[in-house]
């Protein structure tokens, strides 16, 4: 079977690209399409298989915009590609901001968040994306809300692959963040997907496209974090503005 490096979904105006485990030239627990670079993977297998990533969703790596996550709910706005010292995916080592997440009004410049369970959130409408990296304590602290508030009406979203409510078990400080949502958690387990669903549909989201593969459950296919006890790799979820 041929490798499957991503999953992309069409919103309007704009794709998306939800990369897998596959296809790239890591090995070990990195195999094999790791794009974290803050792994203890080799960083020259990292930065080929970024080439390739991009190259399968045909962007130009220069014209990907990333940041250094910590689970916040910081935004950054890129008016262009980004600039030398902040190129942080195509010239790994280059400083990064520390934000969640990104928005753009700019065509062809992507937009891009790095999971192993956490979900990747994209939101496009009216000539602007926005990629939101989800785990529970961004959700808890309103990314999704901040994120559509970028927008003059609330957009289209997809929600790329996380860890399912069959693998998260959480514990009560967790659970507590999201009781006032009907029926996303069971006993100990957490849906952090229908937290992610029922936050869009509150700020008005009518269009929600969910890849809904739980990371944990598909090993062949997907890092995660929690199944590896992390030692893994890294996917991400992308978006782009198309015109
Ligand atoms: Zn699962």
């Amino acid at each position: 079977m041929s490798p499957q490096p991503a999953f992309t979904v069409d919103l309007p105006g704009a794709r998306v690209a939800f990369s897998t485990r596959q296809g790239g030239v890591s090995e070990g627990p990195y195999e094999s399409l790791n794009l974290g670079i803050l792994t203890d993977d080799e960083p020259d297998r990292v930065e080929e298989n970024r080439r390739r990533l991009a190259g399968h969703v045909q962007l130009d790596p220069a014209r990907i915009a990333m940041g250094w996550q910590v689970h916040g709910t910081d935004i950054a706005s890129w008016p262009g590609p980004p600039p030398a010292g902040r190129n942080g995916f195509a010239a790994p080592g280059a400083q990064l901001d520390k934000v969640d997440g990104h928005t753009t009004t700019v065509s062809a410049l992507g937009l891009l968040v790095l999971v192993a369970d956490c979900l990747p959130v994209a939101l496009a409408g009216a000539g602007r994306v926005a990629m939101l990296h989800c785990g529970w304590r961004g959700l808890a602290g309103g990314m999704i809300e901040k994120g559509i508030a970028l927008f003059a009406e609330p957009p289209a979203a997809a929600v790329g692959p996380g860890i399912g409510r069959c693998c998260y078990e959480v514990g009560p400080e967790v659970l507590d963040a999201f009781a006032d949502l009907a029926g996303v958690t069971d006993g100990r387990m957490l849906d952090l997907r229908g937290v992610a669903e029922a936050r869009l549909r509150r700020a008005g989201v009518t269009r929600v496209e969910h890849t809904d593969l739980c990371t944990s459950c598909h090993p062949d296919l997907l890092f995660s974090h929690r199944r590896d006890r992390g030692v893994t790799g890294r996917q991400a979820g992308v978006v782009w503005l198309t015109r």
